[in-house]
């Protein structure tokens, strides 16, 4: 039957695909076509490792058997039985083989398909004592993807590594039909897993318009909803679903008239994309003869190519955060870091690249770290504050920094900043940065130093900032958060995030104005420079200079085009002070 989910429209377009229920925490495991040739061997891998666990249990099962009640208590005995009889259920060993053959999955991405699957029915069971068995069944899954993973191991000791063959929008020959995953909650980290994935659209239960996984799923340019409340438990796997990106609303089991009419939608918005492309190499000049600066925003250096293809003319904002979140162990150290923001520079061939210092914490957990314990960690241990409390760690992205400036154009940018004192500690970090490199003689290169405003404390102490910083550029995100108090990452409140709202839109038009005034460069690079329904705006409050994701360039430049300052300029001034801005722009 038929229904819809209403959720928050963050990701544009129309995707039509079989629901992949993944649960979070099942994420890092690989999720790959295989070909058909391979059924063979990745249904054996299944049984070898689910009899290497059964094999486990009867080992600890005799080892019982010597042990006097007091040590092996009856429950004990009794949960090994459980999860012997799940290891040895057909359901679960039909299921994962049908994954195999019939969606040519690998071995791991079946498994945990199909507990997806059983886990569902074991929800829906009245007796309580039968729902609790849900948690033997994850058990022995992870037990199952273990020995999988032990015996890839040693596979790959011998013959080297297996790697994952993932596919993007261009299907496998083998692959039948297109996926979009279903979760209750990834994080932004867990999402780079699947870029250039297998997903053709993703929806959440969870997630405000402007949060981390938001801004990853925009960067996918694969259509997706968040903020779907209990979307993940009302989808089972395999369902048929229907993903509107632009409205905010899964259509489930969509009937043959639904399915046509967002089949004509899908291709309408690839004719209109195939008509943006056109404007590839145009200069984003306005009708007045305005140049305007269109930048790309990135997550990763392997995001470069699709910044340059959209024609971007730099980079304005790269998140190095994601070069050291999702890691089990240590952090990324110089060189490591130094590599990969090179490759960024590099792959902008002379283009200059936006590297912002490490923004964790909040909706970022960076994993190693103590996250979860603070009650409010969007105004916690964030960004600039994280890397001032650990100095060592920021003097090693320093200077992985200043050493990739010798490679092209590079502007560092400091995220989160509202004291002095901060400033005085991150400049005094730079210049320490820059003598050790110099006493080592390695090479680096000059960088221009900006910083981010997007606390209303940095907005409203312009001048302080202007007289230590090369530039500006406006974190509209955060601004906003912090602005109005409402959690970006929280769809619960997100009717109130509103980038209208007059209190935001001064602190925003009031940074144009001075930078403009002192000469200085300024930027947007929160999600309202890619929102084509802001572009107006922007360029009548003075903004000629905005960073987004690749996949919103050409579509901003249209609106550029399209565009006259000369008339804009008044517009934006009645704008900003009218009670209801949005009111204005809706007209
Ligand atoms: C912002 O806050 O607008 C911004 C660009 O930074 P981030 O989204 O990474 O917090
Ligand atoms: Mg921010």
């Amino acid at each position: 039957m038929t229904f819809s989910i209403h959720g928050l429209a963050v990701a544009p377009g129309v995707a039509i695909g079989r629901a992949v229920l993944v649960a979070s925490s099942r994420v890092d495991v690989a999720h790959y076509f295989i070909s058909q040739d391979q059924v063979g061997d990745e249904v054996r891998r299944v049984r070898l490792a689910r009899d290497a666990v059964v094999e486990e249990i009867h080992r600890l099962q005799g080892t019982i058997e010597q042990m006097g009640p007091r040590e092996a208590p009856h429950e004990l005995r009794a949960l090994l039985d459980v999860h012997l009889m799940l290891l040895q259920d057909e359901e679960l060993e039909l299921g994962v083989k049908y994954w195999i053959t019939e969606r040519l999955y690998n071995a791991e991405w079946a498994m945990t398909s199909q507990l997806e699957v059983i886990a569902r029915q074991f929800d829906e069971m009245e007796d309580e004592y039968l729902r609790e068995r849900k948690a033997d069944l994850e058990q022995i899954t992870e037990k199952i993807l273990r020995a999988m993973q032990q015996q890839s191991d040693a596979l790959a000791g011998a013959a080297g590594s297996r790697p994952p063959i993932l596919l993007g929008r261009e299907r496998s020959q083998d692959a039948q039909e297109p996926l979009v995953l279903v979760a209750h909650e990834l994080s932004p980290s867990d999402l780079l897993h699947f870029k250039q994935g297998v997903f053709a659209g993703f929806v959440t239960d969870v997630g405000g318009r402007t949060s981390h996984t938001a801004i990853v799923a925009r960067s996918m340019d694969i259509p997706a909803v968040v903020g779907a409340r209990n979307g993940s438990q009302l989808i089972d796997q395999d369902d048929w679903v229907i993903i509107d990106g632009d409205a905010g609303v899964v259509i489930v089991d969509p009937s043959p008239i639904i399915l046509a009419e967002y089949r004509f939608k899908q291709r309408q918005a690839e004719l209109d994309r195939g008509r943006l492309e056109r404007l590839r190499d145009r200069d984003a000049v306005t009708l007045d003869g305005e140049a305007v600066e269109l930048m790309a925003n990135i997550e990763l250096p392997e995001d470069t190519p699709a910044a340059m293809h959209a024609g971007a003319v730099g980079v304005g904002l790269f998140r190095t955060e994601f070069l050291f979140m999702g890691r089990q162990s240590h952090l990324p150290d110089e060189e490591e870091q130094y590599q990969a923001y090179r490759l960024a520079v590099e792959g902008m061939r002379g283009r200059p690249v936006t590297i912002r210092t490490i923004d964790v914490g909040a909706d970022k957990p960076l994993g190693l770290h103590q996250e979860g314990t603070q009650l409010n960690p969007a105004l916690g241990l964030r960004a600039i504050r994280w890397s001032l409390a650990e100095p060592s760690m920021f003097l090693t992205q320093l200077r992985a920094i200043l050493r990739s400036a010798a490679h092209g154009p590079v502007h560092m940018l400091i995220p989160m900043l509202a004291h002095l004192g901060e400033i005085r500690q991150t400049m005094a970090l730079i210049e320490q940065a820059r003598a050790e490199l110099v006493r080592a003689g390695v090479p680096h290169g000059v960088v221009q130093v900006g910083a981010m405003i997007e606390i209303p404390a940095a907005a409203l102490m312009l001048k302080t900032f202007l007289k230590y910083f090369d530039f500006l550029s406006l974190g509209t995100n955060d601004l906003i958060q912090y602005t109005l108090a409402i959690d970006r990452a929280d769809e619960g409140v997100a009717h109130l995030y509103d980038p209208l709202h007059p209190a935001v839109l001064r602190l925003v038009a009031d940074t144009i104005q001075e930078c403009r005034l002192q000469g200085k460069g300024v930027s947007v690079c929160g999600e309202m420079a890619g929102d084509v329904a802001m572009t107006r705006l922007l360029l009548g409050l003075g903004l000629r200079s905005f960073s987004m994701h690749p996949a919103q360039i050409l579509a901003v430049k249209q609106e550029v085009l399209r565009a006259d300052t000369s008339q804009l300029q008044s517009w934006a001034q009645t704008v900003l002070s009218h009670e209801e801005p949005g009111l204005m722009l809706a007209n």
